[in-house]
């Protein structure tokens, strides 16, 4: 028998080739609505734990500032880029938040 190597690419095949990066799931129809704020500070603070591949738009960042994260959404309009920031939360509340979002349960 001969491994074609192929069952393990298949969760990657519907993006480019060259996504690297997490995708979000499209928002489930009950999906909660996130609270974004303006960027506080410029996110000067902040430092980017993980981020979802830039090819969608918008994309997010889970970022790290002082003993609290947040998820900073980048929109990408015609002429600029919009960005907002949720509320801060622990680690642990963050990194959850974060994966309700990558799986289309928060927007
Ligand atoms: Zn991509």
């Amino acid at each position: 028998m001969r491994c074609t190597g192929v069952s393990w690419t298949i969760d990657q095949a519907w993006f480019p080739p060259h996504c690297i990066s997490p995708h979000t799931s499209p928002a489930q129809s009950h999906a909660e609505r996130l609270t974004w704020n303006a960027p506080r500070d410029h996110g000067r603070d902040a430092r980017v734990v993980a981020w979802t591949c830039e090819c969608t738009n918008p994309f997010y960042e889970l970022c790290q500032a002082g003993g609290q994260r947040f998820i900073r959404r980048t929109r990408n309009a015609p002429d600029k880029r919009i960005v907002d920031e949720s509320d801060r939360w622990n680690a642990r509340q963050a990194n959850a938040q974060w994966n309700a979002l990558l799986l289309g349960l928060l927007h």
